[in-house]
C-alpha cells in the first residue's frame, strides 16, 4: 500500500480516497495546507490521522459505507471529520 499527497481537484469535495486498484490511499495536498492555513500544524496532523484512519478502513472493509468509515475515523481519532470539512470548504 501506498500512502501520498494529490491533487484530488474539485476543491474541496474529496478530500482523501482509497484507491484500490493501486492500492493508494490519498490525502488531498490543498485540503491539508487549508487545515494547516486556518485551524495550525497540530490539527494538519490530526487531520492527516483522520483521513487515513478512514481510508484505511476502506481498505480493509471493502463494504463499509461512509457512516462507518466515519464512525471509525472518529473513535480512533477522538474528533469529528466535520471539523476538517468545514475548514477546507468555501
Ligand atoms: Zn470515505
Amino acid at each position: 500500500m501506498r500512502i501520498e499527497f494529490a491533487d484530488l481537484g474539485l476543491a474541496g469535495v474529496v478530500i482523501a480516497e482509497y484507491d484500490p486498484v493501486d492500492d493508494a490511499v490519498r490525502i488531498d495536498r490543498r485540503a491539508y495546507e487549508c487545515v494547516r492555513f486556518r485551524l495550525g500544524a497540530d490539527e494538519a496532523s490530526r487531520f492527516a490521522r483522520y483521513a487515513l484512519a478512514h481510508e484505511f478502513f476502506h481498505r480493509a472493509h471493502p463494504a463499509a459505507t461512509e457512516a462507518q468509515a466515519h464512525a471509525h475515523a472518529r473513535a480512533i481519532g477522538g474528533i469529528d471529520g466535520a471539523t476538517f470539512e468545514r475548514a477546507v470548504r468555501p
